[in-house]
């Protein structure tokens, strides 16, 4: 069996290989790979790569920064069904722009991020799906609400007309298990869903941690590099 996740192999083939190890993790806890969606992160790459992947049936792609995204977004253009998630920290000044582009925002982390996302909706812009960022870190730097904060964040979020609270999203630390993160990022989805029933989403899961997550329930994965290759260099 040919090795997918060495640099040479073909994007299609990496991104087939991962499929089926997504697929796999997903039978050995018992949930239907269906109810998976897997986005693939291009950030750092050139739109191309974007083509790329769409015809390759992706739907679904992931970017954190948003002077990238925009420009991504507008060199790609439109393609019938793609779906942009934004996954990145985001400035209240940038909420039009990432408005403009994302079909969902994973990173919803603050009140006045929901009231700038909100405020930047045009009359005929599509309800926003939005995911409230929750840290797991005792780094505040690292983005996302407290756990304390995450009900009232949700209470705010979901009374704002022009956003759809969906779910939480996470990264896990690098100090803990994946899987122990990953539970307990279960149940803060549970804290979500008592201020919204139906806000099931749970966005978890990277390269190095899509089955722990899987195994926890995650319904939206983010995998970047194992899809991709390695990200060219930066700064
Ligand atoms: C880059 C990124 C990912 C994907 O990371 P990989 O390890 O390349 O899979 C997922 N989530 C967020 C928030 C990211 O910034």
């Amino acid at each position: 069996m040919p090795d997918f996740t060495e640099p040479a192999a073909t994007l299609s083939a990496r991104l087939a290989g991962i499929d089926e190890r997504i697929a796999d993790a997903a039978r050995a806890a018992g949930r239907e790979p269906g109810a998976i969606t897997r986005i693939v992160v291009t950030k750092f790459h050139p739109a191309a790569l974007v083509d790329d992947l769409y015809a390759l049936g992706v739907r679904d792609v992931g970017e954190n920064r948003q002077q990238e995204f925009s420009a991504k977004a507008a060199e790609v253009g439109a393609l019938e069904g793609l779906r942009w998630h934004f996954i990145g920290q985001a400035q209240t000044n940038k909420a039009r722009a990432i408005r403009a582009a994302a079909s969902a925002v994973h990173s919803l982390d603050r009140a006045r991020l929901a009231d700038a996302l909100d405020a930047a909706a045009q009359p005929d812009s599509p309800t926003l799906d939005v995911l409230l960022q929750v840290n797991m870190t005792d780094d505040p730097g690292r983005g996302g609400v407290e756990p304390s904060d995450l009900e009232s964040l949700a209470a705010h979020a979901a009374a704002l007309s022009s956003l759809r609270v969906r779910g939480i999203m996470a990264v896990a630390p690098l100090d803990v298990p994946p899987a122990r993160a990953f539970e307990r990022l279960a149940s803060l989805s549970a804290t979500v869903r008592a201020v919204v029933p139906d806000a099931h989403w749970i966005s978890a899961g990277m390269t190095a941690d899509f089955a722990e997550a899987i195994a926890a329930g995650a319904t939206h994965l983010r995998i970047g590099s194992a899809i991709t290759g390695p990200r060219p260099q930066h700064g």
